[in-house]
């Protein structure tokens, strides 16, 4: 690993400040960026990196204002096992159990969750050995003509056809969580974008400080299914994040897009309907209406359909 400078943040303003001095990036638990440091992934690595975790105030769970808060700094295992966030908002604590294993989710925030880097084997590979579009405007996709098998089936955003890797996104925005960060606070179904090399509108200089999930209607259920081919300590292949109440409904998948992707025809088929097999099955065959599969990941598309099926039924 290169040489590399390691600084902690005392406040968001500190961080923020550090971050702004260039060349620099965020740290929380770490278990995403130690992995694309050590692999030197990408050809721009940052000279300093900026502890976030020595910031206090950032890592808690509470109900205030009509709303779900949620500290960047609290780690996945805090909200996996939150009493009110397993029963209120079951989707977020199903989604954040989902993450790798016990030892990530123990150290894991759902701040650095949602910020993590792409997950494309192209945009992985040690030694920036592919110079693919995500770090490069100049550079190609690489996944759309080669090993694509967990990629994208609703074809590319901003040229990338990679699968969101977080577990958590899904959630927020099925949700419709706020972001809040050392700037502003966004829905979250517009933080998410293809932004170079990151999945967030984050500019280099800006932090998540605080998720915010308003009050659900009474009588609301969610769940959260996910896919991939090992059972623990893998990336979702195909998820689906469900919150239903009587006459609203909102679906979303992950690992099928290179951010969340909002399944409004499987929405508008479930939508004020009794939850049962047949009605769940016909939203579920939506779920994936406009799919276009790369040369190898046809099979995703009956995944989702079923991903999508699961999660309705969850709901009942
Ligand atoms: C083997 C393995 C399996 C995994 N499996 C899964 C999985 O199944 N599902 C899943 O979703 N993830 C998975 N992950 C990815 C990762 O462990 C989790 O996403 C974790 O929640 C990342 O949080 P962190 O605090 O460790 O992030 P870090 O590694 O500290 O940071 C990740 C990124 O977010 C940025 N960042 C961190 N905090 C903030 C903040 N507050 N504001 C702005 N930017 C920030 C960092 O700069 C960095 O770019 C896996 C990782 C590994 C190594």
């Amino acid at each position: 690993m290169y040489k590399i400078t390691h600084v902690d943040a005392t406040s968001v303003d500190d961080a923020v400040a550090k971050l702004a001095e260039g060349s620099a990036a965020a740290i929380a638990g770490g278990t995403d960026l130690i992995t694309t440091l050590k692999g030197m992934c990408t050809p721009t690595p940052p000279a300093k990196i900026v502890n976030l975790k020595t910031i206090s105030g950032l890592k808690y769970i509470k109900e205030e204002g009509g709303m779900l808060k949620i500290g960047a700094l609290t780690t996945l295992t805090e909200i996996a096992k939150s009493s009110v966030v397993s029963s209120k908002y079951t989707v977020l604590a199903q989604a954040a159990k989902a993450v790798g294993g016990p030892e990530l989710r123990n150290a894991g925030t759902i701040g650095g969750n949602i910020c993590q880097k792409p997950r494309c084997p192209y945009f992985r590979n040690e030694h920036n050995a592919f110079n693919c579009l995500r770090k490069n405007p100049n550079g190609l996709c690489y996944a759309l003509t080669d090993y694509n098998v967990k990629h994208s089936i609703f074809g590319a955003a901003a040229g990338c056809v990679d699968g969101c890797p977080s577990d958590v996104a899904p959630a927020l925005v099925a949700l419709k969580a706020k972001i809040k960060t050392s700037k502003r606070t966004m829905e979250a179904a517009d933080f998410f974008v293809v932004n170079g090399e990151d999945m967030t509108a984050l500019d280099a200089d800006e932090i998540v400080t605080e998720i915010q999930v308003p009050e659900l209607a009474s009588g609301t259920k969610s769940a959260y299914k996910k896919f991939a081919f090992r059972k623990s300590i893998d990336f979702p292949l195909v998820s689906c994040a469900a919150v239903i109440s009587g006459s609203d409904a909102s679906i979303v998948l992950g690992g099928v897009y290179p951010i969340p992707r909002r399944a409004t025809a499987a929405e508008d088929a479930i939508k004020g309907k009794t939850i049962d097999d047949a009605n769940a099955t016909a939203a579920g065959n939506e779920a994936t209406k406009g799919s276009v599969a790369l040369g190898q990941n046809k099979y995703k598309i009956q995944i989702a359909k079923v991903m999508t099926k699961r999660a309705i039924l969850a709901c009942k």
